[in-house]
């Protein structure tokens, strides 16, 4: 008993000397002198209503993992011992302010959003010391709110596919750091994985190819023989249920179905989608593929729109993002129908032949009232007014597009492309595409670099995109985007209060949750 104070008393004195290190940096987060409070199993989750109790529940279950029980939640007022969760609607829906005392810990926030967020700040604030199965939470005032309304992360899940727990594991990491966007790749050349019930082979042909290229595609002729995808796609009950996980912790899923480019697997599936009708197969390797949905057909149109209308039925997102990248015209230069569609129409060249159909394709979406992001080339050939723009390549691409008054959602390669390596030394890091972005350049994105105060208006925030071409398994995702994800979250959340060194420092207790929750995550950043 002796001991067990004497252990208590000092973790106390640790915590009583201990700045309080959230990630992503809170707006205002001050220590208080109100002692200390101790988290145990008699602590309970008083919520105000039903509403909060759900992310109060996701919250007993995250800590009940590493401190090995489950507080309990519990409708009604607030008490003593108690973690108190409230709504005030004076509060913007993702803002939160948490006071913990040696009495309580009192959050409210102004939607169930905010209290969530709340949550998984104190969950960085109770890690335990190792088989301790208490926690205690110094006196603190925290008073935060997110500066980009937009924080996204995408998932490739066509080049390699991920089941539905490891895309709920995913999300897991998103909500951990407060990013609310889960931008779900599910349509590429290598595989399609969105189901559509009136068109049963997308998935049942286009879920899955011959073999995989071994080593870098950029040069490598070999391949690894083994057929890849019998049954890698989802069904619609599958993603209503990761919907409906995602929502539960703040994160709307935007799902993405490319057009008119990355279409092998379509093509596969449906051959007379494409300008030569015949002869299409799952892509095998990485990279851009001449044939690409035909744009001079009126079939096309017909089946994108029936594809995108039981996408819009499914997804409750307003957005729908329609890809739109690398597309080449090689085929639409040779093909008489897309020759005929540019004729018709008074199209210059097939790069208005491309900008025709994104604009098409627009119209139907917003006609189901959402709206369309595609990625940058939505740029090419005139992009109308009302479509979000997603810049990742050129680095003047988001630039042009908000000088031109259209949403931008920033998503840089450079600094955002989670699939490069995070070391110079690429012999000592697992095989990736390529590229270099640690840590510190993720820290270093700004999305409104180069915009004037009314440009900048059209920013609505940031995202990190992981392919997934180098990336087979759970494991290397965990170390793709670990660390990186948390500079992605302070660079989306605490914009106007980064502070790189001092996120250093804080990171050094986000790293003990990683641990603690298994994690694989990437040590450059804590061996500097
Ligand atoms: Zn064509």
């Amino acid at each position: 008993m002796k001991l067990l104070f004497s252990i208590c008393g000092l973790l106390v004195a640790s915590l009583l000397q201990a700045q309080v290190m959230i990630v992503p940096k809170p707006a205002e987060c001050r220590s208080t002198d109100g002692g200390v409070f101790d988290f145990g199993a008699s602590t309970a989750l008083r919520v105000e209503c039903a509403e909060l109790s759900r992310g109060a529940a996701i919250f007993a279950g995250q800590v009940g993992a590493i401190l090995g029980f489950e507080p309990a939640v519990k409708i009604g007022k607030a008490a003593r011992k108690s973690v108190n969760i409230a709504l005030d609607p004076s509060l913007k829906p993702e803002e939160y302010i948490m006071d913990v005392t040696g009495r309580s810990i009192d959050i409210v926030g102004g939607s169930a959003k905010g209290t969530f967020h709340a949550l998984q700040s104190l969950r960085q604030m109770l890690i335990p010391f190792k088989g301790m199965k208490r926690a205690a939470a110094q006196s603190v005032h925290v008073k935060d709110a997110p500066f980009f309304a937009y924080r996204g992360m995408m998932l490739d899940v066509c080049r390699h596919f991920r089941t539905v727990d490891e895309v709920k594991e995913f999300i897991d990491l998103l909500s951990l750091h407060k990013l609310n966007v889960f931008h779900w790749h599910l349509t590429d050349d290598q595989g399609w994985r969105m189901p559509v019930d009136r068109y049963p082979l997308l998935t049942q042909v286009g879920s899955q190819r011959a073999e995989t290229v071994v080593g870098h595609a950029r040069d490598s002729k070999t391949y690894d023989g083994k057929p890849y995808g019998k049954g890698f796609y989802y069904t619609k009950d599958q993603i209503r249920e990761v919907i409906a996980y995602a929502a539960a912790r703040n994160i709307e899923v935007i799902p993405e179905v490319e057009m008119p480019g990355h279409a092998m697997a379509a093509l596969a599936a449906y051959p007379w989608l494409g300008c030569r009708g015949e002869g299409y197969r799952t892509a095998t390797t990485w990279g851009i593929f001449d044939d690409v949905f035909c744009a001079g057909k009126e079939s096309t149109f017909e089946l994108l729109e029936n594809v995108l209308a039981e996408v819009i039925e499914l997804f409750p997102a307003k957005y729908v993002h329609i890809g739109g990248d690398e597309c080449p015209k090689a085929r639409w230069k040779e093909c008489p129908l897309c020759q005929k569609r540019i004729k018709d129409n008074n199209l210059a060249d097939e790069h208005q032949l491309q900008s025709y159909f994104i604009r098409r394709i627009e119209k139907f979406v917003n006609s189901r009232g959402k709206s369309i992001i595609g990625w940058e080339e939505i740029l090419e050939g005139g992009v109308s007014g009302t479509a979000t723009v997603m810049a990742w390549k050129r680095p003047q691409a988001g630039i042009e597009a908000a000088k031109l008054g259209n949403s931008v959602i920033m998503a840089p390669s450079k600094f955002c492309y989670f699939d490069y390596y995070q070391s110079e030394n690429q012999a000592a890091e697992p095989f990736a595409i390529g590229g270099f972005v640690p840590v510190s350049k993720v820290y270093q994105v700004d999305p409104y670099a180069e915009l004037n105060s009314e440009e900048r208006k059209t920013i609505i925030g940031l995202q990190a995109n992981l392919w997934m071409e180098y990336i087979p398994t759970m494991d290397k995702v965990e170390y793709m985007v670990l660390p990186r994800m948390a500079a992605l979250a302070e660079s989306g959340w605490s914009y106007d209060r980064r502070d790189y060194s001092d996120f250093l420092t804080r990171m050094q207790n986000l790293r003990k949750l990683y641990d603690a929750c298994g994690y694989n995550y990437a040590k450059h950043i804590f061996q500097e």
